[in-house]
């Protein structure tokens, strides 16, 4: 247990923060987990319900000492998300609970330029801008999930051609004044599966792995914290000369043998098609002992990949979702032995626990919106500026 002295916006933003990620919890195991007296958390709890961030019902609790109050986020906080992928820009406005009020999805052109990305940008911004306007809705924060953002996209995304700092100046004329954070898609797919999914194997620091239309991964620390999770390009780990021709401009990473296009030709399935269908191919698609194998040997390459990451950063936990998660457990366990074959000692000698995740795409854009609601926790719901001198 820590000691160190918590500001007002740290200790806010834990309240909120386990509000979030488990979706209510009565008084005293809240009081518990954020480490305060339940006189403290009782003179909290009464800001931030006047403020209109929480909601409180007297219900019995399901131990001894009576009824107490069930505390849950307020659903009238609106958040906006902006979810870029390959096809489409999704915007919605929802609530920090999750549920969406308004979604527009704008398809993107088959070849994506920066200027043409920036149109349909504008597009979804004035569809958001006159939608919260017409019903007076305030917003408290907007996620933006991009695909591939990182160090490299100062000089342009390697993944969907967009000028990012045009995107943000965008807001200012439309939205100004709501505070805005650009993330990562796979941090943002990370942050919905832990606030999200009920029973999410991990509560402590581990690597998360998302493969779909790319591979990506995000190390994810407990802390409610806007540097909680961070961006781990491990889809771009390169498996020697002569691979196939990778998205980032490289031969042979990753990616280039498990991404969904690249599946495309191994399954004799035209591209569109199977990013239309995502995960579910595994489903969908029927395939032959021949082709099992060679899926088999990309999945050992894949945990090459996640393998080697925890041997350059130690953690004690992986998630892993998008199509490998929808495997059966003997295709899967390729995957498992490439993680074996290349973790120091082994997978139980490092004391790494696995664990597979429902995958997250196609549910666009409910990933950035979870991503919006964890940024209005970090900041314990006070408004962007204050956040600093609290
Ligand atoms: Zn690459």
């Amino acid at each position: 247990m820590s000691e160190q002295p918590r500001s007002r916006r740290q200790t806010r933003a834990a309240i909120l923060g386990h509000l979030l990620q488990s979706g209510g919890m009565f008084r005293p195991p809240l009081a518990k987990a954020v480490r305060l007296s339940e006189a403290s958390l009782s003179r909290i709890l009464f800001d931030l319900k006047a403020e209109g961030l929480i909601e409180e019902v007297r219900r019995p609790a399901p131990y001894f000492g009576g009824p107490t109050g069930l505390v849950s986020l307020d659903g009238s906080v609106a958040l906006a998300a902006i979810e870029l992928n390959g096809q489409r820009l999704s915007v919605g406005v929802g609530s920090m609970s999750g549920e969406l009020h308004y979604t527009e999805r704008l398809p993107l052109p088959k070849a994506p330029t920066i200027e043409s990305v920036g149109r349909v940008f504008l597009e979804a911004l004035t569809l958001l801008h006159d939608w919260t306007r017409r019903r007076r809705i305030r917003l408290s924060q907007i996620g933006v999930s991009v695909p591939g953002l990182g160090r490299l996209s100062v000089s342009g995304n390697p993944i969907i051609p967009c000028d990012v700092g045009r995107m943000r100046s965008m807001f200012g004329e439309l939205l100004a004044g709501v505070p805005v954070t650009f993330t990562n898609s796979v941090v943002a797919h990370a942050t919905f599966h832990r606030c999200r999914t009920e029973d999410y194997p991990f509560s402590g620091t581990h690597l998360f792995v998302f493969v779909g239309q790319g591979v990506a991964g995000a190390w994810v620390d407990d802390a409610i914290e806007a540097d909680a999770l961070q961006p781990v390009e491990l889809g771009h780990m390169v498996f020697g000369e002569g691979g196939p021709r990778c998205r980032c401009g490289h031969d042979g990473c990753v990616e280039a043998y498990t991404s969904l296009p690249a599946l495309a030709g191994l399954l004799g399935v035209p591209e569109p098609e199977l990013l239309q269908l995502g995960s579910d191919w595994v489903m969908a698609i029927p395939i032959s002992p021949r082709v099992r194998q060679e899926l088999r040997h990309r999945l050992y390459r894949l945990g090459l990949a996640i393998g080697n990451t925890l041997n350059v950063k130690p953690c004690g936990g992986v998630a892993i979702s998008g199509w490998p998660s929808l495997l059966a457990d003997d295709d899967r366990k390729a995957l498992v032995d490439g993680i074996d074959a290349c973790l120091l000692g082994g997978r139980k000698l490092a004391q790494v626990s696995l664990a597979f995740v429902p995958p997250s795409n196609g549910n666009d854009p409910r990933a950035a919106l979870a991503f919006a609601a964890f940024c209005f926790a970090c900041r314990g719901g006070m408004p962007a500026a204050s956040t600093e001198a609290a």
